[in-house]
């Protein structure tokens, strides 16, 4: 549906479609590659206490938070913004470095949000295919002259590229802005931030609600050259200067703090990452290798839309995209051990 004073900019534009978010936990849900496990209890605790102070703005240059995340990641304050979700310092990337004259590369199978802000932006974009076994080939990206966005690992297949591929694709394109969304990258894959010091064109995006339980309290990060950060700000404060809020920003603070609590998550969504891949391999799926919370997998027996709809009907969500090429797999989040054995008895039940 649509008014009839709708902007002309905006008529054509299909918007993201997020993953179902059922209020009532009714399902086993391993849809949107959230954690299964809740939020550092420092984390909730600093949370806490800034929601008695939510009468006041939080600080709209979210100091703390930066200064914490660059003596974590070892940078300077400087080379770090805050925004809400990494999917907001997304939107900035769009609209600070791409336009008519400098279009935006990315894989055509990758995080479905990259075209819809493309559209959103009316950036012109490129599709870049996956090779047949959903590798990105380096060779694409190589001296391009574009703009370019690469989640590594990618979404939705969890295949992730060598930190040498990447600093190569930065370093043919000196003139263009690289971004690498390292959503995904705390299950496995090598992150390219210390590359930030070396290289003045490129942007590593990091996000809290993934591997740090905090999806729901929305909170991403930008790293880059502190020019680049500056850029970033100037959208940011042209947008919403309070963009995280105050107990958000604390309970950044916390879990970074709390960094024995991510680790052991990590550490056993990993393993059972392993240990579903093992039992879904018994059961004959095929599934690509993946360094993230997810798994993309997929049956000769059933067809993905159909899988989905059975898991469903048994009370587990997985994701199914209806895209030509990976229509025949699904995304499973990787969630508690329970969890999974729900999710391969279901499995069985739909395959007998
Ligand atoms: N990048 C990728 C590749 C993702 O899968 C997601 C999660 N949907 C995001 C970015 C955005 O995550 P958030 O806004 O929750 O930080």
């Amino acid at each position: 549906m649509m008014s009839r004073f709708f902007s002309n900019k905006y008529k054509e534009l299909k918007p993201y479609t997020p993953g179902e978010q059922p209020q009532d936990q009714k399902y086993v849900k391993l849809n949107t590659n959230e954690s299964p496990f809740p939020p550092s209890p420092l984390a909730v605790e600093y949370a806490k206490r800034e929601a008695e102070k939510l009468n006041l703005y939080s600080d709209p240059t979210c100091k703390p938070l930066c200064e914490e995340l660059a003596k974590t990641y070892d940078l300077k304050p400087e080379n770090v913004i805050c925004t809400n979700g990494s999917d907001e310092v997304l939107d900035f990337v769009f609209k600070c470095y791409c336009d008519d004259d400098i279009p935006v590369a990315f894989p055509n199978i990758s995080y479905g949000f990259y075209p819809v802000y493309a559209k959103a932006n009316r950036v012109p974009f490129v599709e870049i295919p996956l090779k047949n076994d959903f590798t990105i080939d380096v060779n694409d990206y190589l001296g391009i002259n574009k703009t370019i966005i690469i989640a590594n690992p990618n979404a939705p297949t969890g295949i992730a590229l060598e930190l040498s591929d990447i600093e190569n694709i930065v370093k043919s394109n000196p003139d263009n802005i690289i971004v690498i969304d390292e959503a995904y990258v705390a299950f496995g894959a090598d992150s390219a931030v210390d590359l930030v010091k070396k290289y003045d064109n490129l942007i590593v995006i990091g996000t809290y609600s993934k591997a740090m339980s905090l999806a729901g309290a929305r909170l991403g990060f930008a790293f880059a050259d502190e020019k680049l950060i500056s850029d970033l700000n100037t959208l940011r404060y042209s947008t919403n200067p309070y963009n995280v809020n105050r107990m958000t920003m604390f309970a950044g603070i916390g879990a970074l703090q709390d960094a024995e609590y991510t680790k052991k998550n990590l550490e056993t969504i990993i393993e059972n990452r392993e240990y579903t891949v093992n039992e879904l391999e018994k059961l004959g799926f095929e599934i690509l290798t993946s360094k993230a919370n997810f798994i993309f997998a997929k049956s000769s027996k059933i067809d993905g839309k159909e899988l989905y709809l059975e898991l469903k009907k048994r009370g587990v969500l997985v994701r199914h995209f209806t895209k030509e090429q990976i229509s025949n797999f699904v995304r499973i989040t990787i969630g508690t051990k329970e969890q999974m054995d729900i999710l391969l008895q279901k499995i069985k039940e739909v395959l007998s």
